[in-house]
């Protein structure tokens, strides 16, 4: 690449613009099944100029020229191509890996199926003895790509580490994060253990109501999809009106998502479309997509709140924001907040009680239900984020322990979690991290609604107003400023305890 080709940084945001909206066009058109094949190569290869060596030392010297807002911006503008960089060399590795994933075929009781298929199954068999014949079917089989998986990380490891200059993973995770990943990870420890009484107590009411009496006392990691799921309350929780309730849900707090037009809304139950409820924001805030196919059960009802959380965020950012303060953000748990608040809606019995025709006691029932599967699951993160730690400060070392993975996760969980699974169970730049950082901060948001509009917080248009002006300061504030606004300290989980039942 010739110095001539490196753009000013301000060419590079509009390019870098214009490259996210196709890319993300692109991915959307493959989600919803308006194409067959996906063409995201052809268009990293037209904007391969983004990223080079040279561009990224150009926007680090101007970086180092600024100061203030100016800086902050110039920061995610270079950590934005130092990934593209990285991932520029490894996208084709990335894609073999990825490809043989979906190639891959396992046999359950005679039927030849992709692994893929089989681990989504895994959510819906009704039988616990086919749970467990398959779950181990379908783990064995996603472990034999281990070793490929490795030398995957090891790769992307030595890129970001020479890329960015800081060679270890937790303190390059902690400088672009801004924040102390082991104190986090020492507050969350806290508060689970603060928790476990109450925890235990309600896991051997739910698990056996879930699973049912002959349940193993310490049933493996195969059965959580089901358990996500709420199988036994599905006739309540239909796929017809999944779409109603949730817009007249939000409707209730002030957002008339129909009538607002950069949120085009794609709802419908096509075939080829993809289970999994996601937001693209393609040009946010004048194009945002919100995409859902509603199989049925309350998981639905969930998941189009939380991603409904994400649309409203992007679609009511200020649009006079720089670019990068609209779509780019330096992780991700700010929006994540914001999805998390409006997924709580789902915990509170009287949201059961009015939408779903059901008795007070049974309304209460089936809250506490989503409030002990939030609670499992803030025990799953916060061990996996523990697992983490440890994986990446000893990986140059011994390239991490998987022991370690399945005694944090067993421990905190009481569901039996296999070591081999250590790899395909965590995801780029802790992730986890972001999640965990979302439930603290959006228990404090709760904690505040509760004050300032009371109890009816869930369908008040004051919650709704409160909302709007956290979303007009688009992606720009960091979850710890959000923190500072809500007048808490950024690791105080108390609210957090009182959320998760303890
Ligand atoms: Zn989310």
């Amino acid at each position: 690449m010739s110095a001539t080709s490196v753009l000013s940084a301000t060419e590079f945001q509009a390019r870098l613009e214009r490259y996210l909206y196709e890319r993300s066009e692109e991915w959307r058109a493959v989600r919803v099944g308006d194409k067959e094949v996906s063409e995201q190569a052809e268009i990293v290869r037209r904007y391969a100029d983004l990223f080079s060596r040279e561009q990224l030392d150009a926007l680090q010297e101007a970086e180092q020229d600024s100061s203030g807002d100016e800086r902050e911006l110039l920061y995610r503008l270079r950590k934005t191509c130092e990934s593209g960089l990285i991932s520029s060399q490894l996208a084709e590795r990335e894609d073999e890996l990825e490809n043989r994933l979906l190639a891959e075929r396992v046999t359950f009781q005679g039927e030849a199926m992709p692994l893929r298929n089989a681990q989504a199954k895994l959510a819906v068999l009704p039988s616990y003895a086919d749970r467990e014949e398959l779950g181990l079917i379908q783990a064995e089989a996603s472990a034999k790509f281990n070793d490929e998986r490795l030398d995957l990380l090891r790769a992307t490891e030595d890129l970001a580490a020479e890329y960015s200059g800081i060679a270890d993973a937790v303190e390059r995770n902690e400088e672009e994060k801004d924040i102390s990943l082991r104190e986090l990870s020492r507050a969350l420890k806290a508060a689970s253990d603060e928790s476990t009484e109450r925890y235990r107590a309600a896991r051997e009411r739910w698990f056996t109501k879930l699973l049912g009496e002959d349940r193993e006392e310490l049933p493996s990691s195969y059965h959580t999809a089901y358990m996500r799921r709420l199988s036994p309350l599905e006739a309540t929780y239909t796929k017809e009106r999944a779409t109603a309730i949730c817009l007249q849900t939000l409707e209730a707090l002030g957002f008339d998502m129909p009538a607002q037009p950069n949120i085009k809304l794609d709802l419908d139950d096509r075939p080829q479309k993809s289970p999994r409820a996601c937001v693209i924001a393609s040009d946010p805030p004048k194009i945002v997509h919100l995409i859902t196919r509603a199989q049925g059960g309350l998981h639905d009802y969930q998941a189009f709140l939380h991603e409904a959380g994400h649309a409203l965020h992007y679609a009511g950012c200020d649009p006079e924001l720089p670019y990068v303060f609209r779509r780019i953000s330096r992780d991700h748990a700010l929006t994540e907040i914001y999805s998390y608040i409006i997924e709580a809606i789902t915990r509170e019995p009287a949201w059961h009680e009015q939408y779903f025709g059901l008795s007070a006691e049974q309304a209460q029932e089936n809250a506490e239900a989503t409030t002990f599967l939030e609670a499992l699951l803030y025990r799953r993160y916060e061990a996996k984020l523990r697992f983490e730690l440890d994986f990446w400060s000893r990986f140059t070392v011994d390239g991490g322990d998987a022991e370690v993975y399945e005694r944090c996760l067993t421990e905190a969980t009481g569901i039996r979690y296999r070591r081999d699974n250590y790899l395909s169970d965590m995801d780029a730049g802790f992730y986890s991290a972001d999640y965990l950082r979302a439930w603290i901060r959006s228990a404090q948001l709760r904690s505040r609604l509760l004050d300032q509009v009371g109890d009816d917080w869930w369908r008040n248009p004051a919650t709704g107003e409160l909302l709007t002006e956290l979303f007009r300061e688009g992606t720009k504030p960091s979850s710890e400023e959000i923190a500072g606004r809500l007048e808490f300290e950024p690791l105080d989980t108390k609210p957090l305890l009182r959320e998760i039942g303890a």
